[in-house]
């Protein structure tokens, strides 16, 4: 086993046992600061919450260039108990990016700029957020991410240069109708009708069937103890899905449409709102093409995926709604990865962990020497 190699293991090994949630990864962040300041970086922690944003400038003028990691664990209940475990693999995402990091200062960069960015709170989809508001990404050019990709994806000695993650949203929606006793309903606005009638009304909504999409009520919630009673009110909650973020756009303009007329067909009313989501993966084609080329280097032609499609989510794309001018990347790394992502007994092929490492510092080398 290489120092290399071995380096890996020990960091993974001290960032699986210390496992936190979004926003709560107070010893991870500590852990990490020390790392990166010790590679010689010059390090901000307290970033966007518990963020750390880590520094090292080449002599030349050049383009900044960041490395994210993602730092936050799930809460999981195995056998009835409460544990928060590392079952999406962010630590073995801070451990590629901190020995990539480790790595590249050892060597030097000529120019530019290479910025490390360990990020909250990614499950909880806003981290990312939270450090385009800390500025973090100010003065950033390009961006790159790494994950970890379950078995059925890709294998350990392979790996796609372009991880395409699709919008998700969650909306939720009140009804608000007219009480009146069960005698007379003629008096009221039933709340339960006008939801049924806004079920129909967004289950009739479509978009350009090239791009996969769904649109789908997941929770519906009306009526109270006094069943002779007519509901004034009713609160429905929608999960929506893109691959693309137009047709996102699209999808939450007809949700709210449908929703609100389908509401007025029986005289109520209806507010919208959009608690929360991430947008679709947008790529700069020509870090798609270097990340290629590094991945070809690493792990060979055979080593090689065409771009993955994936239906998850990934709040990494804020970055670049955020900042347009962003040249994002994201590498998708096989590793055997069984039974799944946010799976409490997922397991991964640990050797596979040096891929990424490898990818990463040879995307960076070209980009800052
Ligand atoms: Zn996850
Ligand atoms: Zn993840």
């Amino acid at each position: 086993m290489s120092s290399k190699e071995a380096r890996i293991q020990e960091t993974y090994d001290a960032l699986h046992a210390m496992p936190e949630v979004g926003f709560e990864e107070v010893k991870t962040s500590a852990w990490l600061a020390e790392k990166i300041k010790a590679a010689g970086f010059a390090v901000t922690t307290g970033v966007g919450g518990t963020g750390i944003v880590a520094v090292l400038k080449g002599k030349e003028a050049g383009p900044v260039v960041a490395l994210r990691a993602d730092m936050d664990a799930l809460a999981h209940v195995v056998d009835g108990k409460d544990v928060c475990v590392h079952s999406c693999g962010h630590d073995s995402h801070c451990t590629m990016v901190l020995t990539a990091a480790e790595e590249l200062a050892a060597a030097g960069i000529k120019r530019g700029t290479l910025k490390i960015l360990f990020q909250p709170a990614e499950e909880k989809l806003f981290g990312a957020t939270r450090m385009i508001e800390a500025g973090a990404l100010d003065d950033v050019d390009i961006v790159l991410g790494i994950h970890l990709r379950p078995i059925q994806e890709a294998k350990t000695g392979q790996a796609t240069p372009a991880l395409y993650h699709g919008s998700s949203y969650i909306m939720e929606a009140t009804i608000s109708g007219q009480t009146a006793h069960g005698a007379r309903p003629h008096l009221g606005v039933n709340a339960i009708d006008a939801a049924a009638a806004a079920i129909n009304a967004i289950n009739a909504i479509h978009i350009n069937p090239v791009i996969p999409a769904t649109c789908k009520v997941t929770r519906m919630q009306a009526g109270g103890a006094t069943l002779n009673q007519i509901p004034d009110r009713a609160e429905l909650a929608l999960d929506l899905r893109a691959q693309q973020n137009d047709a996102m756009k699209a999808l939450l303009v007809k949700a709210e449409n449908a929703i609100k007329a389908g509401a007025a067909t029986v005289g109520a009313t209806a507010t919208t709102v959009v608690k929360g989501g991430v947008p679709a993966a947008e790529y700069h084609p020509e870090i798609i093409a270097l990340a290629r080329q590094a991945i070809q280097a690493v792990l060979g032609e055979a080593g090689l995926l065409d771009p993955i499609v994936t239906p998850g989510g990934e709040d990494f794309h804020n970055f670049v709604q955020a900042k347009p001018s962003l040249k994002a990347g994201y590498i998708g790394l096989g590793c055997n990865l069984t039974p799944g992502l946010h799976d409490p007994a997922m397991k991964f092929d640990r050797s596979a962990m040096i891929n990424g490492v490898e990818i990463l510092e040879w995307m960076v080398g070209k980009l800052l020497r």
